[in-house]
Parts: structure tokens; C-alpha cells; sequence
């Protein structure tokens, strides 16, 4: 086992005075029933810790880094910007170069407002779906993940069309009871609700291509439903695309499916690697913002300076690149050295990719939703993560993540990591 001590003494530092030792409750690899690791420092595909161990990383900061980490197209432009200053509260040229862009690489976006996190992205883009529609219920799915906002932290009742209730302490039930949740994949789930409720919903709001809940796609035309069925009945449709926008494809999911929402939510990698989320749509709707329109959001380092540059960066040198068709070949070799694992042990465990984004399932047959991914056999994950680890390879803390790679992974990087995977999983199922 790699050692870990001084890592083990700052997390017992940690939890004394953060709760639970970590700013986001992902990080203290709970589900993997063990501690985490402090890090050092990260430079291309490759992170290490406070106690020196180098480790090939496919976490990316959750999907930030598709550049790899501390590319330095984003330290010179964050350099830059700063000597220039780091926050104004006054608008800057930045917001506009990035607004810009974000309308010309994201099929459905006229307009764009720049937010500080994911979070806020999809908590402003469901404001605006009811200060829009004057409805007030939304439908979300289970499985999908939107940010930590009242409204979207909700369970499925117990029956399909029960009110939804609370998925964190803190969230009054009158506020869940607006939210709908349903099982992803299932479309009669959303006729049934329409048909119930359909004049009162105001937006289904969705994970294209669920990534939250491990990898999930959407099933043959279930997307193109959701776009007729809201357009039917005068829902919007929400896009949360804060994890697959410019990382799938230039465009998000909606280019690479032909599918036009209403609004969509945006985050990570246009950051890059900074404090950013965005959210935009039609030019119709965006304008009930204001001071324009009577939805109200706002925020003080919105657009700022140094997360406008760094994002610009990142995305230009993805352009330049050709990063997106890039990243396809390097997900095809990562993909072909799993499976060959997967064969050589004589498992069909579920694997999904699609570009850069995977998740290997500790199980077999089809995972259409999160119901689905609980099949899975997490001792055998979890086995899995400790192992590679070990191994100097750093896969998510859990099976419910995806995995990311980036430009900076190269071919020897993917080699050591299909081999590495191969011995966890003789490991595991000998
Ligand atoms: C990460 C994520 C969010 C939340 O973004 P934060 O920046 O963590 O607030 C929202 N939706 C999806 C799909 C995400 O993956």
C-alpha cells in the first residue's frame, strides 16, 4: 500500500474544523470506505499527493480539466487578466468574449448570463422556467444531479406520481412537493405526469446523458419526446449540460443529438478549472432576467475577470486542437484496452463511453437508469478503486461518477492504464 501519512494527519486536521474534513461531501470518499488524499500538486494527466505518490488521474477536477491540469494557455491568460485586476463588479471585455463564444458553439443558446457554479446555473435556469411560464412544478429524474439547490435535491414518493420528497434535511416539503421525480428512460412516467398535472409544470429539467449516476444514455427517441411533449404542453425544456457542455462535443449533448432545449445549464470545463457556471437559451426567455425582465438573479463576482480569461483559454486551444475529435481516439484506445481487459478475465461487465466521459459498471446487462446502477457490485468497486490506486491510477471515488480524460493523456498513460485495470480486475475475479 502507497503511503499516506501525512495526508492521513491533514484529514485529522481537516475534520476539526471543516464538517466532515472536505468542502463537498464527494471528497471524503465515504463510498469507498476509506480517507482521502491530500494533493499536492496536478500538472497534465497526472496528480500527486502531499506525500508523493504520482498517480494518472481520470477524475479531472470532476470534468473541468479537459485540457489536462495547469495547461498554460490558462495560467498565462489568468496571469494576464489578473495584472490587470481580479474583479471589477463592472462589466468587463472578458464577459462578452466568452458570451460570444458560448452562443456560437452551443446550438441553442441566443443568450447567455454567467454564473459562479453548476449550482447556481440550474437553480436560475428553474427561476426562470416559472417566472416564464407562471407555472410553478418542475419533473426531474432520478439519478440526475443538478447542484445542490432546494428544489432539485428531491426523492421519488413512493409512488411514481406521489409529491416528491425531501432528499436532504433542510429542504421544506412544500418546496418538494413543486418537484416531480421520475425514473429516467421511462416515458410513460412524463405522459402520466402531464397528463395529471400537465398546465401546472413549468420545465422537465434533465441530464442529457446522465453522468451522475455513473454514464447513462438516453434511450432511442426519448430524448425527442421530451423536447414534443414539453413543447405540447408549454414546458419548457432544461438541458443540464454543466458536465457535458463543451466536453462531449463542442456543442454539448444537444449537437451531437440534433435536440434544441429551451434553456441550458453550463459549467465546468468552460471555467477552466475557475469558479464558473452559465446558463442560457432563447433570446425570448433569457430577457424575463433582469433588469430587462422580472426574474431577478445577480451576483457579485459573476463574469469575473479571471474565470472569463481562463475559460476562453481553454476553450480556444480546445478549438485549436481540434481537442473534441482528439479526445474521441484517445477515448476509442482507453475503451478498446478495456474491453480487452474485460475479455481476458471473461467478464462483460457494462462499460459506456462516449468521447472523453466512461464508466466501467460492476455489473452486467443494460443500465438504462439509476434503479439499474444499484445492481451493481460495489464491493467489487470498490475493491477496483483501492486497487488501482495502489497502482498509481486514479479512477472516481465511486460508482455512481464518471470518468474524464483529457488531451494530456497519452497513449503511454492509456497503455499503463488499461494494464493496470487488467490486474485489478484479475484481482478481483479470480
Ligand atoms: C457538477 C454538476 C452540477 C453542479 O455544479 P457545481 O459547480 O458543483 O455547483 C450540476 N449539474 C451537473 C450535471 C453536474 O455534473
Amino acid at each position: 500500500m502507497a503511503e499516506r501519512d501525512l495526508s492521513s494527519k491533514l484529514f485529522a486536521a481537516a475534520r476539526e474544523v471543516i464538517p466532515g474534513g472536505v468542502n463537498s461531501p464527494v471528497r471524503a470518499f465515504r463510498s469507498v470506505d476509506g480517507d482521502p488524499f491530500f494533493i499536492q500538486r496536478a500538472r497534465g494527466c497526472r496528480i500527486w499527493d502531499v506525500d508523493g505518490n504520482e498517480m494518472i488521474d481520470y477524475v479531472g477536477t470532476w470534468g473541468p480539466a479537459i485540457l489536462g491540469h495547469a495547461p498554460s494557455v490558462v495560467i498565462d491568460a489568468v496571469s494576464h487578466a489578473a495584472k490587470e485586476g481580479v474583479s471589477f463588479g463592472i462589466p468587463n471585455r472578458h464577459e462578452v468574449e466568452i458570451a460570444r463564444m458560448i452562443r456560437d458553439y452551443v446550438p441553442s443558446v441566443e443568450k447567455v448570463r454567467m454564473v459562479n457554479s453548476g449550482t447556481e446555473a440550474t437553480m436560475t435556469a428553474i427561476r426562470l422556467a416559472r417566472g416564464y411560464t407562471g407555472r410553478d412544478k418542475i419533473i426531474k429524474f432520478e439519478g440526475c444531479y443538478h447542484g445542490h439547490v432546494d428544489s432539485l435535491l428531491v426523492a421519488a414518493g413512493s409512488g411514481a406520481l406521489t409529491l416528491g420528497k425531501p432528499d436532504s434535511a433542510g429542504v421544506p416539503d412544500d418546496f418538494a412537493s413543486l418537484t416531480m421525480t421520475l425514473p429516467y428512460n421511462r416515458p410513460e412516467a412524463v405522459e402520466e405526469a402531464f397528463e395529471k398535472e400537465g398546465e401546472n409544470i413549468a420545465a422537465i429539467i434533465l441530464e442529457p446523458y446522465p453522468a451522475n449516476a455513473g454514464l447513462i444514455f438516453p434511450n432511442e427517441g426519448y430524448l425527442e419526446f421530451l423536447r414534443e411533449i414539453t413543447e405540447k404542453h408549454g414546458a419548457l425544456l432544461i438541458f443540464d449540460e454543466v458536465m457535458t457542455g463543451f466536453r462531449v462535443a463542442k456543442g454539448g449533448v444537444q449537437e451531437l443529438v440534433g435536440i434544441t432545449p429551451d434553456l441550458t445549464a453550463m459549467g465546468k470545463v468552460i471555467g477552466g478549472g475557475l469558479p464558473v457556471g452559465a446558463f442560457g437559451g432563447k433570446a425570448e426567455i433569457m430577457d424575463y432576467l433582469a433588469p430587462d425582465g422580472p426574474v431577478y438573479q445577480a451576483g457579485t463576482l459573476s463574469g469575473n475577470p479571471l474565470a472569463m480569461a481562463a475559460g476562453i483559454a481553454q476553450l480556444k486551444e480546445m478549438e485549436r486542437l481540434d481537442g473534441w475529435q482528439r479526445l474521441e481516439e484517445i477515448g476509442q484506445q482507453f475503451e478498446d484496452g478495456v474491453r480487452d481487459a474485460l475479455n481476458e478475465i471473461g467478464r462483460d461487465l457494462t462499460f459506456h463511453r462516449v468521447g472523453s466521459m466512461f464508466c466501467l459498471f460492476f455489473m452486467e446487462g443494460k443500465v438504462e437508469n439509476v434503479d439499474d446502477v444499484k445492481n451493481s457490485d460495489f464491493d467489487a468497486f470498490r475493491k477496483f478503486f483501492w486497487s488501482t490506486l495502489d497502482k498509481g491510477v486514479y479512477f472516481a471515488p465511486s460508482q455512481y461518477e464518471a470518468g474524464f480524460i483529457s488531451l494530456a493523456h497519452a497513449a503511454e498513460d492509456i497503455d499503463k492504464t488499461a494494464e493496470v485495470t487488467r490486474d485489478a480486475l484479475k484481482e478481483i475475479y479470480s
